[in-house]
C-alpha cells in the first residue's frame, strides 16, 4: 500500500508542478502571485526525499510530506497544507481505502486546515474546495454509494467548490486586502486544492 500511496503523492506533485503558471497567474490576480512558486517549489521536494528513501508504512510517508511542505512552500499555504497532511500522517491506514477511512481523510485534513488558519467556508480560500468534497463523501455515504460513485461526487462538488470562489470576497489570507475587488477572481489555494483532489479521485478507482 505504500507504493500505492508514494504514487499518488508523485501523481500529485507532478500535477502541482505542471500548474506552477496557472497557480501563479491566479494568485498574481489576487495575492502576490507566488502560490504556483510557493507549491512547486515545496512538490519537487516531496519527490526527491520520496525517490531517497523507502518508507515502512503509510503514515511515514506522509508524515514526511508533511514536514517538507511546512519546511520548504512557505506562504499562507505551506502550513495550511503541512498542517492538513500531518494530521492525515496520523490516521491513514495501511490497507486498502474504504469510505469511512477515505472520509476520515478528508475530514481531518480540514481540521488541520482550520486549527491553522481559524476560516470558515465561503471565504475564498481552499477550504472551500475541500468542505464540499468532504460532505460530498459523508453525502454518499449516507446514500449507501459504492466508493467509486462517493469519490465522482466528491470530485465534481470540489470543482463546484473551486468555482464558487469567483464570486466570493475574500474575507481570509492576502486576498482579503482587497476587499470587494477580490470577488472576479478564483482562488488560487481553491485550485491548487482542487487539482489534488482530482488527482487522488482519479487515482483511487
Ligand atoms: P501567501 O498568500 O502567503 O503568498 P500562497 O500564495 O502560497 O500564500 O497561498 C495563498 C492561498 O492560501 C489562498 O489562495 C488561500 O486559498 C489560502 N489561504 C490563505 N489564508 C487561509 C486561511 N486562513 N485558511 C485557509 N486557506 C487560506
Ligand atoms: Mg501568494
Ligand atoms: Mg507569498
Amino acid at each position: 500500500m505504500t507504493e500505492k500511496s508514494k504514487k499518488i503523492i508523485n501523481e500529485i506533485a507532478d500535477v502541482i508542478i505542471e500548474n506552477k503558471k496557472y497557480l501563479t497567474k491566479l494568485d498574481s490576480a489576487i495575492g502576490d502571485g507566488d502560490h504556483g512558486i510557493n507549491m512547486t517549489k515545496g512538490f519537487k521536494k516531496v519527490k526527491e526525499k520520496m525517490e531517497a528513501k523507502d518508507y515502512e508504512n503509510n503514515k511515514e510517508l506522509i508524515k514526511t510530506v508533511a514536514m517538507t511542505l511546512i519546511s520548504t512552500v512557505g506562504g499562507a499555504s505551506g502550513p495550511l497544507y503541512g498542517t492538513a497532511f500531518l494530521n492525515i500522517s496520523k490516521i491513514i491506514p495501511d490497507a486498502d481505502f474504504d469510505l469511512e477511512s477515505i472520509i476520515e481523510i478528508g475530514e481531518t485534513a480540514v481540521a488541520g486546515i482550520q486549527k491553522r488558519g481559524k476560516a470558515e467556508a465561503g471565504e475564498k480560500t481552499m477550504l472551500d474546495t475541500i468542505i464540499p468534497a468532504v460532505d460530498a463523501l459523508k453525502e454518499s455515504k449516507k446514500n449507501g454509494d459504492s466508493v467509486e460513485e462517493a469519490l465522482q461526487q466528491c470530485k465534481i462538488k470540489a470543482e463546484e467548490g473551486m468555482k464558487a470562489t469567483i464570486d466570493m470576497q475574500a474575507t481570509k489570507g492576502r486576498a482579503s486586502y482587497l476587499g470587494k475587488r477580490s470577488i472576479g477572481h478564483q482562488d488560487p489555494g481553491a485550485t491548487s486544492s482542487y487539482l489534488m483532489i482530482k488527482t487522488v479521485v482519479e487515482e483511487l478507482y
